[in-house]
């Protein structure tokens, strides 16, 4: 098999070479991974996992990660793992996850932002961001606050998370939208809780002109500007990431329990 190694972070470096090494071992080739790998691995924690994703452009080939950076959500294997892998590798994936990515585009711009875990809109300097929000055709609310989360299912886990925002399951066709410090006085009233539309409904946001705020847009830690005054539409984006799964066995909430939470004891 064609396997290309992509890794960050200053644990990565013996685990790769070791990688490698197993890989060898093992009979498979061990190529550039923006060239023409079957299959990427991923040396790192999710921060490397989505400098993967994004600096190789989305591809179609399936990625399976190693973690040696903290948390390790999208990781599957750790950093001892290597040569199981090379192993795992000579038998087919006990699955392929494949799961949506979000969206933003601005209007009159040519350009997309795609994400793996969200798209923020922001206020980049500090001040208080004036929005209107519309979900589908509903002009739902006007809002002042800090700016907005919208994430993947898949994504929901991190910065959505920390904000307060719901878990959701990844293989859940919808985007979690979630307001960051939401103001809700006599002056300016909005929703301060979260909600959940379906992918396919999308929603949008508008920047009031008048707003002191540079608003910016966050796609998965990278930062755009964003003009005030033109609709921001926020997605399912056709690309889609995939997972080689080694071991099927472990649940999406068997990492929520072992990754969040530690041991829930014997019961
Ligand atoms: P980073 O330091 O790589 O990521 C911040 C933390 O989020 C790390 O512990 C990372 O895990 C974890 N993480 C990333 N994706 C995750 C996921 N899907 N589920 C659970 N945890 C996840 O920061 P970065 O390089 O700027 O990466 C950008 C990401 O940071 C954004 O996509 C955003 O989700 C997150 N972020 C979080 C906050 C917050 O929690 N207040 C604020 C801004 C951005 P590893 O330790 O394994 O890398």
């Amino acid at each position: 098999m064609r396997v290309g190694i992509f890794g960050g972070g200053p644990e990565a470096g013996p685990v790769i070479e070791e990688l490698r090494a197993a890989l060898e071992a093992a009979g498979h080739q061990v190529v550039d991974p923006a060239g023409d790998p079957e299959l990427i691995c991923v040396v790192g924690g999710d921060g490397t996992f989505l400098r993967a994703v994004r600096s190789l452009g989305y591809p179609e080939v399936p990625f399976v990660g190693l973690n040696t950076g903290h948390l390790g959500f999208f990781q599957e294997l750790g950093p001892g793992d290597t040569h199981r892998l090379a192993n795992a590798l000579g038998r087919p994936p006990a699955a392929v996850e494949a799961y949506a990515l979000v969206e933003a585009s601005i209007a009159g711009q040519d350009r997309t932002c795609w994400a793996v875990n969200e798209c923020v809109l922001k206020a980049g300097n500090g001040k208080t961001l004036h929005l209107r929000v519309k979900v589908g055709d509903t002009r739902l609310m006007r809002f002042a606050g800090d700016g907005f989360i919208v994430a993947t299912p898949l994504g929901s886990t991190a910065y959505n998370c920390a904000a307060g925002g719901a878990i959701l399951h990844p293989s859940l066709p919808a985007l979690v939208v979630t307001p960051l410090a939401p103001l809700n006085t006599t002056a300016y009233r909005s929703l301060t809780q979260g909600f959940v539309v379906p992918h396919t409904l999308g929603v949008e946001f508008w920047v009031e002109p008048g707003t002191h705020a540079e608003p910016v847009l966050v796609a998965d830690g990278e930062e755009h500007p964003v003009p005030k005054g033109v609709p921001v539409r926020f997605g399912r984006a056709s690309y889609q990431v995939r997972f080689w799964r080694v071991d099927a066995r472990e649940t999406f909430w068997d990492r929520i329990r072992t990754r969040f939470l530690g041991d829930a004891g014997d019961w």
